[in-house]
């Protein structure tokens, strides 16, 4: 949009930041928007100076945070899933599908567009959930553990101590940083692009640096991965 003046702007609500894009136009009143995708936009008179506009969507703060609370909620919702033939799976932001078949070895593999798997008797549902959820979890952690070897080298020359590192499959959140330095990675990010998996894994191991969601900790994150939000958007689109 051209001869739209714009600017995107940080306003912070207790703990947690939001990032609002403001949009300047020849309107009387300001107006915010929150989207189903946690855009926030907020439409502002001609007129507005930046501190009145911040001030005001400082005044709206928690009315804000109910609206993203209550489209965060539909991010990321696990689909529900009968491990049966035909069925659609992800692994690195693809889709397969599910092909079982009858074999006395359980296995699962990729093969093309297909998740091939193979068990004794393919109508044991159980059995098969739990053989795709080993295949994802070995997976997960393989992957999740070189990753991370990978982008740790350039935090310890920062003089960060390598932190303990625990994968966990959970449904609320794709990675944490506890105070004491121990990062935890949900297995389920092997569903996502790589892309979307190092942005999270450069997220927590920035917490070894600035433990709370700051200024510094935004600026030590774009300095290292300047598409962060980019990256962050597509993960919240991730079906697991
Ligand atoms: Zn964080």
């Amino acid at each position: 949009m051209t001869g739209v003046k714009s600017e995107k702007i940080k306003i912070s609500f207790g703990r947690r930041q939001f990032a609002v894009d403001v949009m300047w136009s020849e309107r009387k009143r300001l107006s915010i928007t929150v989207y189903p995708d946690l855009k926030i936009v907020a439409k502002t008179p001609a007129g507005y100076e930046l501190e009145v506009v911040q001030q005001r969507l400082v005044k709206r703060a928690s009315w804000i945070a109910r609206q993203l609370d209550f489209f965060e909620q539909f991010q990321s919702f696990p689909m529900e899933r009968k491990f049966v033939s035909g069925e659609t799976h992800y692994y690195l932001g693809r889709q397969y599908r599910l092909r079982t078949r009858r074999g006395d070895t359980p296995r699962v593999r990729l093969l093309g567009r297909f998740f091939e798997m193979q068990l004794p008797d393919p109508n044991k549902r159980e059995k098969a959930k739990a053989l795709m959820l080993d295949w994802y979890s070995e997976h997960a952690r393989d992957l999740l553990t070189r990753r991370l070897a990978y982008y740790l080298q350039a935090f310890v020359r920062m003089g960060v101590t390598e932190p303990q590192v625990r994968y966990r499959r959970i449904k609320k959140r794709w990675g944490s940083c506890s105070g004491n330095g121990n990062i935890m990675l949900n297995t389920e990010l092997v569903k996502a692009p790589i892309h979307c998996i190092d942005y999270v894994i450069i997220h927590e191991l920035c917490h070894l640096i600035c433990p709370q969601h700051d200024r510094k900790f935004y600026q030590l994150l774009g300095r290292i991965l300047p598409d962060w939000e980019k990256r962050k958007q597509r993960l919240e689109k991730v079906i697991i």
